[in-house]
Order: C-alpha cells, then sequence, then structure tokens
C-alpha cells in the first residue's frame, strides 16, 4: 500500500457539489451570509440537518431556530460552513459490515478532538500567539479538530479491509495508531488526511494542520522553525497536535503511553499541568458529549478523567511488567549465546581427535600459569608423554587403530586427571599435562599413575591386542617470571622424556628444578601445619612464609635431636655440628656445609618439624609480613579450622 495509491482509489471521499461551493464562497473577501443560506436551502437534507443542529444544546440558542437564513445569522457564514463540511463526512454506507465498528470509532474520536481543539482556546499557553497568526475562532478550531482524522475516513474507504486489520491489531497490542500506521504502510492517516484536504481545496492552514495533527511538540515546533508550516497554521496545528493528543488519551488503545504524549503535549505547547489539565478534560469531555448529539454520533462508553487515569496507570503497570519479563528472557538469551560462544571457543582449544586441549593452548596455560607461580613463589610441574612404539602400532594395525589407541591414551589421561590439571596433545603420539603446585613426590606420583592407567587402558583397543606403553618425562620448577620459562620447563620435561626412551620406555624420569631452598619450603608447606595453613589461605605468601620458617630452625633448633631421633645424624654428628656452627648459620646449614646432611635430608627434616604456630606468628611480624592483630585473627582462624583441615590440593601432601 502506497500513499499515492490510497489517494487514487475511486473510493475517495468527495465533498458534496453544495459544500464546495460553499467553501468558495466563504472565502470571498466579503462573504455574503444570504448567499451562504440560499446555497443550503438548495440542499434540503442539509438543511435539515443545520436546523437541526442549531437547536442542539450544543448552541444553546434561546428559542426555536426554524429558518435556515435565522440559523445562518445566528452561527455565522463560518460556523454553518463547518457544520456543513462536517455534515458531507458522514457516509451511511460505512456504518454497516466490517467498516462499521471502526467508523463509529472515527467518529468518537472525531467529535472528542472537535470538542479539545475548540476549549484549547481557553488554555493559558494560549494568550499569545508569538506572532504565529491571529487567534483562530471556536468555530475553526472545532472544525480543525473534527477534520483532522480525514485521513482515516479516506483509508476506510479506498482500502477498508487493510485499514481495518492493522487497526484492530494496533487495538489488540494497544499501540499507538499513527505509529503502527508508519511502521506498516511508511505512511499514517495524517499525510493521506493532509493530501485529502488539499484537494478539496481546504484553507491551506487547515490542510496543513490535518496533516500535521500527530505530530510530537518537537517536530511541530522544527517544521515552524523550518518554515514548512504556513504561519497562519500554527495556533490552529497547535490545537490540533493536543486534540490528537486528548483523542489518544480518551479513544487510544495505548491508554499509558497516550498519558505520558498528552501530560508532554499539554505541558510543552500550553503549559498545562495537574489540576487545569484534569479540569480542562472534564470540560472537554462535557462539550464532546454535546457535539454528539449535535453530530449525532454514538459517544458510547467514555469514562470520566478518573477512569481515563486509572486505564492508564493499569496499562503502564502491564507494561512495566512486560518490559520486565522482555528484560530476563533477553538476558536469557544473552546468557545461551554466551554459552555457545563459549562453546566455540572451547572448540577452538581443542584438538579435534582426542578431545583434550591443543598445543597452542597448553602453551598459553602455561605461560599465565608461570607468571602465577613467579608471583607466589609455587611450583609448577609439566608431564611430557611419547607413545612408545607407535609407529609399529600404525604399521601393524593401520592408521584407524593408531587414532584409538591416542584416543584411549587420552582417555586413560582424563581418568587420572583432575579438574585443575590441562591435559593437552602436543602433537603427533606426544601429550603434554600440566599440573600447578605439585611437590616433587606429588608431581612423580601423577605421572606414575597415569603411565599405569596407558599401560592398563591401551592392553587392547577395539579388541585388538596392541599392549600400547607411553614413557614419560616429568619437570618441576618454581618459575621465573621470564619469556622463555614456559618453554625451558617444556624442554626439561622433553628430555627427560626421551631419558625415560633410552633408559627402557614406560617409565617415568624427573628432573627436579628446584633450588634446596625451595624444595624445603615446598616439603615444609605439604606438612599439615600452620605454616601450610598460612600459604594456602592465601594470607601470607608462600615465598613469605617459607623464609620465616627458616627463622624458626637456628639457632636453639631442635633439629639436632630430631635428626638424631630419626637416625640421619647421630649425637656425634649432632655435638660436631653445634660446635663448628657460625654466629648467624643455621644448624641444618652447618650440617650440610660439613656433608653430613645432604639437602634432601635437611628438607625431610625441616618438613617433619613441628613448628610452633605462636613463634612462626612471631617471626612474620618480625619480618614486618603481619601486624599482631592480623597475626591473632589468623590463629585463631587455624585453630578454629581444628587439626582435621583438609589439604587444598592431594599433590602437596607428599608421599
Ligand atoms: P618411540 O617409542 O621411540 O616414541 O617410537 P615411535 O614409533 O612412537 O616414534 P616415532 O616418532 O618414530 O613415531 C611416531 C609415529 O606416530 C609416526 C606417525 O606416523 C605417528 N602419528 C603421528 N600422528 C598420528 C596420528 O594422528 N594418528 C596416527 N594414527 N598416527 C600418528
Ligand atoms: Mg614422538
Ligand atoms: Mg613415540
Amino acid at each position: 500500500m502506497t500513499l499515492e495509491r490510497v489517494l487514487a482509489a475511486p473510493g475517495l471521499p468527495s465533498l458534496p457539489a453544495v459544500a464546495i461551493r460553499l467553501l468558495e464562497e466563504s472565502r470571498q473577501q466579503d462573504v455574503d451570509v444570504n448567499r451562504i443560506a440560499e446555497l443550503i436551502a438548495s440542499d434540503p437534507a442539509m438543511s435539515v440537518r443545520l436546523l437541526k443542529a442549531a437547536n442542539s444544546s450544543f448552541f444553546g440558542f434561546r428559542g426555536e431556530v426554524s429558518t435556515v437564513n435565522r440559523a445562518t445569522a445566528l452561527l455565522g457564514a463560518g460556523g454553518v460552513v463547518s457544520l456543513a463540511l462536517s455534515f458531507s463526512l458522514s457516509d451511511d454506507a460505512l456504518k454497516m459490515g466490517r467498516t462499521a465498528e471502526a467508523y463509529r470509532a472515527y467518529w468518537r474520536r472525531c467529535v472528542v478532538q472537535a470538542a479539545a481543539a475548540e476549549l484549547s482556546t481557553d488554555l493559558p499557553g494560549e494568550g499569545g500567539t508569538g506572532g504565529r497568526g491571529a487567534t483562530p475562532a471556536k468555530g475553526d478550531r472545532f472544525l480543525a479538530g473534527l477534520l483532522c482524522d480525514l485521513g482515516t475516513l479516506a483509508l476506510l474507504k479506498t482500502c477498508p479491509a487493510e485499514a481495518a486489520a492493522l487497526w484492530s491489531d494496533a487495538e489488540e497490542n494497544r499501540l499507538e495508531l499513527s505509529a503502527r500506521e508508519r511502521a506498516e504502510w511508511g505512511f499514517d492517516h495524517a499525510a493521506v488526511g493532509g493530501a485529502l484536504a488539499a484537494r478539496w481545496g481546504l484553507p491551506e492552514h487547515l490542510a496543513a494542520t490535518v496533516a500535521r495533527h500527530c505530530d510530537t511538540p518537537e517536530r511541530l515546533e522544527s517544521a515552524i522553525a523550518g518554515g514548512s508550516l504556513p504561519a497562519s497554521a500554527v495556533p490552529l496545528a497547535r490545537a490540533a497536535v493536543l486534540a490528537s493528543a486528548v483523542g489518544d488519551h480518551v479513544c487510544g488503545a495505548d491508554a499509558g503511553p497516550a498519558l505520558g504524549r498528552l501530560h508532554h503535549v499539554a505541558g510543552t505547547l500550553f503549559d498545562l499541568k495537574g489540576e487545569a489539565l484534569t479540569a480542562y478534560l472534564e470540560k472537554v469531555l462535557e462539550r464532546a458529549d454535546a457535539a454528539a448529539g449535535l453530530l449525532e454520533v454514538d459517544l458510547g462508553q467514555i469514562g470520566s478523567p478518573g477512569d481515563l487515569l486509572a486505564a492508564a496507570n493499569e496499562h503502564l503497570a502491564e507494561l512495566a511488567t512486560r518490559r520486565a519479563a522482555e528484560a530476563d528472557a533477553l538476558a536469557d538469551r544473552h546468557r545461551k549465546l554466551e554459552a555457545e560462544h563459549r562453546d566455540l571457543q572451547q572448540q577452538s582449544l581443542r584438538d579435534s581427535l582426542t578431545g583434550l586441549y591443543n598445543r597452542p593452548y597448553l602453551v598459553e596455560a602455561l605461560r599465565r600459569e608461570v607468571s602465577v607461580c613467579a608471583r607466589t613463589g609455587s611450583t609448577l610441574g609439566v608431564i611430557f608423554a611419547d607413545v612408545d612404539r607407535f609407529k609399529a602400532v600404525n604399521d601393524t594395525y593401520g592408521h584407524a587403530v593408531g587414532d584409538r589407541v591416542l584416543r584411549a591414551v587420552a582417555g586413560a589421561f582424563a581418568q587420572v586427571l583432575r579438574r585443575t590439571d590441562v591435559p593437552a596433545r602436543f602433537g603427533g603420539e606426544e601429550f603434554v599435562v600440566m599440573i600447578s603446585r605439585p611437590t616433587e613426590a606429588g608431581a612423580r606420583a601423577v605421572a606414575e599413575r597415569l603411565r599405569e592407567a596407558v599401560a592398563f587402558t591401551c592392553r587392547s583397543v577395539g579388541g585388538i591386542e596392541v599392549k600400547t606403553t607411553a614413557s614419560f618425562g616429568v619437570a618441576i620448577a618454581v618459575p621465573l617470571d621470564t619469556q622463555d620459562a614456559a618453554d625451558k620447563l617444556l624442554a626439561e620435561a622433553d628430555a627427560a622424556m626421551y631419558e625415560a626412551k633410552k633408559t627402557g620406555r614406560d617409565r617415568v624420569v624427573l628432573r627436579c628444578l628446584l633450588s634446596p631452598e625451595e624444595q624445603r619450603l615446598h616439603a615444609a608447606v605439604a606438612g599439615r601445619r600452620f605454616s601450610r595453613w598460612l600459604s594456602a589461605s592465601g594470607a601470607i605468601p608462600v615465598r613469605d612464609v617459607g623464609a620465616a620458617l627458616t627463622d624458626l630452625t637456628p639457632p636453639d633448633s631442635p633439629l639436632g635431636a630430631l635428626a638424631r631421633a630419626v637416625g640421619v645424624l647421630d649425637e656425634i654428628q649432632t655435638d660436631m655440628i653445634a660446635d663448628v656452627q657460625q654466629p648467624g648459620e643455621r644448624f641444618g646449614e652447618s650440617a650440610v656445609r660439613l656433608g653430613l646432611l645432604n639437602s634432601e635430608q635437611l628438607a625431610d627434616l625441616l618438613a617433619r618439624q613441628q613448628e610452633d604456630p605462636r613463634a612462626l606468628a612471631d617471626a612474620l611480624i618480625a619480618r614486618g609480613h603481619a601486624d599482631r592483630a592480623e597475626m591473632d585473627a589468623l590463629l585463631e582462624a587455624h585453630a578454629a579450622a581444628g587439626p582435621s583441615f583438609a589439604p587444598l590440593d592431594p599433590n602437596l601432601v607428599s608421599a
């Protein structure tokens, strides 16, 4: 549907000859009232309606008006022509069939808008017109309000099916009519009405008013500023915009938003607010009642301003609820999309054959973890695995079986590893697992479990006895935060794996890159001790706890007694160590210097040593890592956790 097609349609309403001649006559310089009365008298039907109207309560003339001449004298030329025009708009053919309801609604709205436009003359903002044209007479305003929706009549006559369907849709979905029309057709009834009014030869200001009655105050102002609205039309157009907003409020489907628009229009164009607006609406409804009699329109059920307000508020509440539901649905959809996005991302991180992570992901994860571990002084482990004599599997059973073996290896890995480990297919028949915060023994244990799982799982694949094993290299370090730390760790694990190959395959070789201090520290934190709890809880960085721990041992350390108790040193040796201990040197350090203990033995002793939580707390305070109050709170929390607090990471508990 296009505007051109509507305007070219044969059913387009036309003005009767008498109305056209009345219009011409009324536009003369000196309007001849007698000539106008004559013209009306020439149309009996129009004469009858005019007399009826003149006698209606709308005008409230005293005594009966019995002749057209008298009516014309009382109503004035303008009033008579207005009435004649409005009578011409009624169309009995539309009162029946599918157009009946829309036609009735059209007239109800016309009457309300006519009353609203007419009464705009009394409004506060109407005092001066800002030099934008003479203040129009009440009758002109009434006619403008009445003609506003001329386009609706034209649409009803030219394309009743489309128009009725769209209007009932707007009604059902409680939408603003003109917005709905523009969305569906690209033009609205105001555009149709404006074009038709111009074609009928109605005065320019009236045609322009019809065309602009659905405007917002802002659009109206910019049309005025841009000169696209003749100055003579400005007061009438403002009245029509207000009338249209009142029409929407009283007759429209979108009660809630319509009320908002009415407040905006009335406030912006007429400074009409609060009680003054309510009083105006009350008068409009009263006046509409009288006008309904004049024009023989059934107004039907129109509530009081209070009823209309209640309906609008109810609609607003309903809209708010719906909007909240829509927002929920939107958030839901958003979450789903995000999940899909994550899945897709995951897919790009995965190896398609085995479902394990792929090499780029592993390398990236390793880089990230290196800097975390460097910061916290935690250990990082890499396990490098290579399937033994895999070429032979391919050669003997074919590539497909080889692929199945690789999947079985991945399956074995999945069984052994925890969620925090990162297993990846590194390439071909090579796999790499990153494990965070392992102890040396823990890392070795994980690799051993992987080795056993592969050997067990891959005894037969798809009913074929393949007896697959793999060789494992493990590297563990507290990495430095350097560019090549991840690559170095990988290279160490790879080298360890080659050593495993060289020394018989199906075995684990471990390279521990921890310094003796680091080993000591990590052995110590492996115990279920206050130090371990402190570092696991994240309250104090591992490095600081470790340093404070070493403070606890010398010089009056019970380490010598412990060493004797476990039998790594005898009494003569511990006495000798005490003798050679230099000022500030620790017992353990002296023992290592003398070659009486190796660093593993020292770490073991430190791990067995149960430090006094209060002493550790004092050492930490002395080193400035915490203050007394913090430490007291931590000691209390540690005591509350009790002796049975679970180690956070099973790998930290050494075998
Ligand atoms: P070693 O015990 O020394 O590791 O012997 P190997 O045979 O496993 O070592 P080599 O590196 O010589 O052989 C690796 C083989 O793995 C060669 C290659 O064809 C095979 N391979 C690599 N990627 C795939 C794959 O995706 N699917 C299959 N089926 N085979 C693969
Ligand atoms: Mg290989
Ligand atoms: Mg291999």
